[in-house]
């Protein structure tokens, strides 16, 4: 069923399971980006991956789906706003992460090289990258133990891959926090800190905002726990009838079939 959104003054689309799904664009997703393009509406696609918004901006240019990556938010981008809203322009990091988060603070941050060097955060991504290597976790402990603050770039336990069941961010986050007897924080979705960045840079409340999403989890609570207007889109995870099954309070305030269902 259509569901107007025009009341809201930013639109927020989750990608993987909402705009795409593996590597098509889900029916609506092509002709209500355009429609966002040409008409000048605040929007941003959401996701938890930390690759830079070029690349995903180049994959779903691959799928016809039209966006600049300005338009793009990812786990890494609130990571980046985090560490410079937090410990300002200098910031002292250590990247366990990517290589795309450190493009994304080039220049701003200053890169702690060992373990002797004052720190204010290590970052930790995803295991497969050239900055995780087992001597650069090492590095990451010891400075966790002298005060550095540890953040994951999402809090997921697993992803799927080719190969089965891979270890997730949020597991290897764990891990590290864990050797280092310290507490770790995410800016991947659900965390608030996720969408208060991102409201930040788009110059909204997030009252103002309605979240379309197929996670009743990383989606419809992320966004409900700061007060976002919440949408959920059954192209992805979800199910109609995972919603008996969830809280009055976990509820989306509307539900679509596709995002060709979205008004305004
Ligand atoms: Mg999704």
């Amino acid at each position: 069923m259509a569901y107007d959104v025009s009341r809201y003054r930013a639109v927020l689309l989750d990608l993987d399971g909402t705009v795409f799904k593996e590597e098509h664009a889900l029916p609506g997703a092509v002709e209500l980006i355009r429609r966002y393009n040409e008409t000048g509406r605040r929007y941003a696609c959401l996701t938890n991956h930390t690759f830079s918004s070029v690349r995903i901006a180049q994959r779903l240019e691959r799928m016809g789906i039209p966006i600049d990556p300005g338009h793009i938010y990812t786990a890494g981008d609130a990571a980046a706003d985090w560490i410079i809203r937090r410990f300002g322009e200098g910031a002292r990091v250590y990247n366990l992460a990517t290589d795309s988060f450190q493009e994304a603070l080039e220049g701003r941050v200053v890169w702690v090289g060992g373990p002797g060097e004052r720190c204010d955060v290590v970052a930790n991504a995803a295991p497969v990258s050239v900055h995780a290597t087992p001597d650069r976790q090492r590095v990451a402990l010891e400075l966790l133990k002298r005060g550095a603050t540890l953040l994951g770039m999402c809090a997921d336990r697993i992803y799927p891959s080719a190969r089965g069941l891979e270890l997730g961010v949020g597991a290897l986050t764990a891990m590290l926090a864990y050797a280092a007897n310290v507490e770790p924080m995410f800016t991947g979705k659900p965390q608030g800190v996720f969408f208060h960045t991102l409201c930040e840079r788009l110059g909204v409340k997030p009252e103002e905002c309605v979240l379309v999403g197929d996670n009743l989890e990383s989606d419809i609570a992320g966004a409900r726990g700061v007060g976002m207007g919440s949408l959920l889109v059954l192209t992805g995870v979800t199910r109609e009838g995972d919603l008996e099954r969830v809280g009055e309070g976990a509820r989306p305030d509307g539900v679509i079939s596709g995002l060709g269902e979205v008004v305004g």
